[in-house]
């Protein structure tokens, strides 16, 4: 096999190496079927069960009890912000959303056509350099949901904890950060991803939903664009998207051989700050974009002293195998995306190249 390089890029991303050669190893003959799972149809048993294990095992990893549900949807999170305004708020309801990057942005763009909407609290005067505090929100006690993202991708800020807001449900894009640690579902009345970051590749988007929240979803909608109708159907009422949940399954199969949320947060939190020490020890040389007490596991921000640095640096880590490092257009400089698949030694190829690179170019 040709050599694996490592891939920072923010998604789609890196998958864990085993999954992709035990996705290999099956891809023409699946379970013994003769055939691809790419070819299989959705009914047949081989499929139904890779469909009940992925949703078991999503449930039984994240620690959802009986009053959740999990669904396999599409249309990316990017649908999301649109259908869960749609299924929540009317001309009378209110919702508040916290704007701390532009991915939150785009949600309480959409909601904005549908209820009463209001930021709750916003970090962009800084260029989203920060998670508000808890003192910082101003919730409205009445409203149907709180909105947050649970992790920045573009800016490189992440929860460290989330907040209460006692009866209001939080609805949380957690598109970034999903499965990366441990965290009580219960504060939650909807959680969605798309998956080409943590969980898969790209074509399946996860959401997760409290059994009484749903309950309280509108009717009078597009039968695609309900979260009834995928309930009611168990992720079955159309075609979905198989390959996609199929090797999802294969991520959480390995993700469970790891240790589970409890295993995975340490091995990102020692990754992150690998590299995150490299930028504390620059002297400045290197400059987070995040303040440090915003700053995420899944996703280092950071610039050089100049630009033409930067481009030389990106040449110079792709020429050692090390790709994906262009920072997104709205805060320039550099981007390490390191989630749950990016190996160890990934962060630490990285780390010693930051090192070498300073010295040799002051
Ligand atoms: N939310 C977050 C936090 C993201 O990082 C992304 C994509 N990078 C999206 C939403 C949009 O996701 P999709 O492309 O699946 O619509």
């Amino acid at each position: 096999m040709s050599k694996r390089i490592y891939n920072f890029y923010a998604g789609p991303a890196t998958l864990p190496l085993p999954v992709l050669e035990e996705a290999q190893r099956e891809f023409l003959d699946f379970k013994s079927t003769g055939i691809s799972v790419l070819e299989i149809s959705h009914r047949a048993k081989p499929y139904d069960e890779v469909h009940q294990q992925t949703e078991a095992r999503l449930k039984k990893i994240l620690g959802l009890g009986d009053d959740f549900r999990v669904l396999f949807l599409q249309g990316g999170a990017s649908t999301q912000f649109a259908m869960v305004p749609m299924n929540f708020l009317s001309p009378k309801k209110k919702a508040d959303y916290i704007i701390t990057g532009s991915w939150a942005k785009k949600a309480f763009k959409e909601a904005t056509r549908y209820g009463q909407i209001k930021v709750a609290a916003s970090s962009e005067e800084t260029n989203f350099t920060y998670i508000p505090s808890p003192d910082q929100l101003k919730i409205s006690p009445d409203c149907a949901y709180v909105h947050l993202t649970s992790n920045n991708t573009i800016f490189g800020t992440q929860w460290q904890s989330f907040p209460d807001f006692g009866e209001v449900p939080i609805v949380a894009d957690m598109s970034s950060d999903i499965l990366s640690r441990p965290f009580n579902p219960e504060k939650f009345g909807l959680i969605y991803a798309g998956a080409q970051k943590n969980l898969g590749p790209a074509g399946v988007t996860v959401v997760i939903i409290r059994k009484d929240f749903a309950e309280s979803a509108n009717d009078d909608l597009p039968t695609m664009l309900k979260y009834e109708t995928h309930l009611k159907a168990n992720s079955l009422f159309n075609t979905p998207p198989v390959f996609s949940i199929y090797l999802l399954n294969l991520v959480l199969k390995w993700l469970e051989n790891k240790g589970g949320l409890k295993a995975m947060v340490e091995i990102n939190q020692e990754k992150a700050d690998i590299i995150y020490d490299e930028i504390d020890e620059s002297a400045g040389y290197y400059r987070g974009h995040s303040q440090e007490e915003s700053r995420s596991l899944m996703n280092i921000t950071f610039c050089l002293p100049r630009e033409e640095l930067e481009k030389k640096f990106i040449a110079e880590a792709e020429e050692r195998g090390m790709i994906g490092l262009k920072g997104h257009r709205s805060v320039g400089g550099l981007r390490a995306s390191i989630y749950n698949a990016m190996p160890l030694e990934g962060a630490k190829a990285l780390a010693a190249f930051m090192r070498e690179f300073r010295k040799e170019n002051p």
